[in-house]
């Protein structure tokens, strides 16, 4: 039997993100559309857009986005996100000996207040470190911590390797392992701003794709 107390979070932060990114097409539409077919079409697109995303849910789990239908006004659709959080899926626990295991040779490397971080709210962990001039990133790859380190230099307005979003970017590269003992510099454009990258991630397919390439 199932549970309606089922309170296992089950929802990833891109997709949480997807979902905020539907509510707020739903809300937008019905403050600027008049036709109620075209909203009607807009709301149950939406509906099944994020249906796709959990093709196995239980009956607890699917009544958790019961309300979603009934979302028209903004404050609504706050609620409803605020009733979704729970659910989400925290980055794995981040540790400062995590963070000096995972970048060794960086020494003296400052490591952001893990505290003010809402682990809810990350798809991966990414700063700069302005002593030596390097952006480190940290990402749950395969249920484990990686650490991929690079230079980093803010060029202009491009698209985003990591969230495929238009934003502030600069070029990201790290040194990897090209064979058994030479290493080649790789690297691609990432947003300047990772908290905003993580925000708009709705998606891990180009994330996948980007550690893919760069991890050792
Ligand atoms: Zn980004």
């Amino acid at each position: 039997m199932t549970s309606l107390l089922n309170k296992e979070p089950f929802i990833r932060c891109d997709q949480y993100n997807f979902i905020n990114f539907q509510v707020k097409n739903m809300v937008h539409a019905h403050s600027t559309v008049k036709d109620p077919n075209v909203l009607k079409a807009v709301k149950f697109g939406a509906v099944d857009k994020i249906a796709a995303l959990f093709p196995e849910l239980d009956d607890s789990q699917k009544a958790i986005f019961d309300t979603i239908t009934s979302i028209e006004e903004e404050v609504q659709g706050k609620n409803f996100l605020a009733r979704l959080k729970p659910y989400v899926i925290p980055f794995k626990t981040i540790t400062e000996k995590n963070v000096a295991k995972l970048f060794p040779k960086a020494k003296k490397l400052k490591v952001p207040s893990l505290a003010d971080i809402d682990f809810q709210e990350i798809v991966y962990l990414g700063w700069y470190d302005i002593r030596s001039e390097k952006k480190y990133l940290i990402f749950n790859f395969d249920g484990r911590l990686l650490g991929i380190h690079g230079t980093f230099r803010h060029t202009t307005k491009g698209v985003c390797a990591i969230c495929n979003c238009h934003e502030e970017v600069g070029l990201f590269m790290a040194n990897v392992k090209s064979g058994k003992e030479t290493y080649t510099n790789r690297g691609n454009y990432i947003c300047n701003d990772s908290q905003k990258c993580n925000q708009n991630i709705r998606s891990l397919e180009k994330l996948n794709h980007f550690v893919e390439l760069l991890k050792n």
